[in-house]
């Protein structure tokens, strides 16, 4: 089943519209300066020639600010002491502060993120400890509009939609962490290798913001990291997963989770709205599919509720045919999850079945559980002050009103 290219466009439009009532603060400084992370090449150029400065200083701020990663327009050494002076004066280049951060046994580090209006969100670097490299997991929300049964970021409502300078600020500022810079070259080995959007919040439902910070990570002058080192992963917000596909071209994950409709509706209640089929069908329309670049789905395994060999059989009539892999993701319990991880022998058997029919099933190991920055353990308090101006009347108001202790809090958080 697809759906016909009239309701997607309808219901992109849509999703757009109301995309737009979270949408972030203005990167601006209370003084007026500009941030000039995440602006577009041409917004940056726009930016410069409303100062006087011709075309050619965007190429090279954005070698400075993207390269080398410098902060401090002092430390452009191939820019002129009087134009360093007047940029200073009119734009930053901006990072999200480091809240808190925490490391795990495993290495993996969590990072609270706080933002110009004190919203904040957490990112999580995950090394490969055999290897020079690791993924940098990000965020695109401050909290989440879906509810997903099992995850902690889920029992969070929705603050506020991440703009595209946070989105790339927080690589940024893991790669300030890590000391990662200038860029690496080409193939060259990097720490922070890929970037997946497994965070707070659904990617697809800020489509425009994540759209834009990829691109920017993309450019080749800049960060410079491929489409390839890149993974997306949604819920299932079908009319934007076309837009992902055509616009953007990097890696697909999607949060399946379960077979049937009944329990999808119950598990990502996203279903009710795109059902399984629907999904399945984008799955297998989205460009560049194949064997080199599967689609992941991503099941994770909750004991007694979608673990059985009859689910798994179904899991592979569903993605039949698909250059597709399955991640099978230990459920990661947080304070009050209703939910028990499944038993290992449960889940090697359904691990069996899967790799049975030809695909790769890899059981994931969780990182990071022991300072609750696994998968589907991130969760922020959030900021009443800031809520009361961006979230719609229909929202519930927020949780807990805002802790000036960073460090305490993150102990909290998840
Ligand atoms: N909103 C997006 C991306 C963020 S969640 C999405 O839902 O895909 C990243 C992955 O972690 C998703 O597959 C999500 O379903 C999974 N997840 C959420 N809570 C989890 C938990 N408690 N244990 C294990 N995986 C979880
Ligand atoms: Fe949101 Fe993803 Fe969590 Fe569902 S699993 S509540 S979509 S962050």
């Amino acid at each position: 089943m697809t759906t016909s290219p009239d309701l997607t466009d309808a219901e992109r439009a849509r999703i757009l519209a109301k995309t737009a009532r979270f949408a972030p603060p203005l990167a601006q400084l209370a003084d007026g300066r500009r941030d000039l992370v995440g602006l577009s090449r041409a917004e940056l150029a726009a930016e410069l020639a409303a100062i006087g400065e011709a075309p050619f200083r965007a190429k090279q701020l954005w070698h400075w600010i993207y390269h080398q990663g410098v902060t401090d327009f002092a430390r452009m050494s191939t820019v002129a002491r009087p134009l360093q002076q007047k940029l200073a004066e009119a734009f930053v280049i901006g990072r999200p502060e480091v809240a808190a951060q925490q490391t795990s046994a495993d290495e993996t580090r969590k990072f609270l993120f706080r933002f110009r209006d004190g919203q904040e969100a957490e990112t999580v670097y995950i090394p490969d400890r055999q290897e020079d490299r690791g993924a940098v997991c990000i965020s695109s929300q401050v909290g989440c509009t879906l509810s997903c049964r099992f995850c902690h970021t889920g029992t969070q409502a929705l603050v506020r939609n991440l703009g595209a300078p946070e989105i790339v600020g927080q690589f940024m500022a893991a790669r300030d962490a890590y000391g990662e810079w200038p860029s690496p070259k080409g193939e060259t080995p990097r720490l922070l290798s890929t970037i997946v959007l497994m965070g707070m919040g659904e990617p697809l439902y800020n489509y425009e913001n994540v759209a834009r910070a990829m691109t920017i990570v993309m450019d080749n002058e800049g960060i410079a990291l491929s489409r390839r080192r890149i993974t997306l992963s949604t819920s299932g917000v079908v009319p934007m997963m076309d837009c992902a596909g055509a616009e953007l071209g990097v890696n697909l994950a999607v949060s399946l989770h379960a077979v049937r409709d009944d329990l999808r509706d119950e598990l990502v209640p996203l279903n009710r709205k795109y059902p399984i089929a629907e999904l399945i069908a984008a799955c297998r329309r989205y460009p560049g599919a194949s064997n080199a670049r599967r689609i992941t789905f991503e099941y994770v395994m909750l004991d007694g509720i979608n673990d059985s060999p009859a689910d798994a059989r179904e899991l592979v009539r569903l993605i039949a045919g698909m250059p597709a892999k399955v991640n099978l993701i230990p459920f990661n319990p947080w304070p009050g999850s209703p939910y028990a991880t499944s038993k290992p022998a449960v889940i090697e058997r359904f691990a069996g079945i899967v790799m049975d029919a030809g695909y790769a099933a890899p059981v994931r190991t969780p990182r990071g559980r022991d300072i609750l920055a696994a998968c589907g353990q991130l969760r922020t308090e959030s900021r009443r002050a800031a809520v009361t101006r961006r979230v719609l009347p229909a929202h519930p108001p927020m949780q807990a009103p805002s802790d000036p202790q960073a460090g305490d809090r993150l102990a909290r958080t998840g």
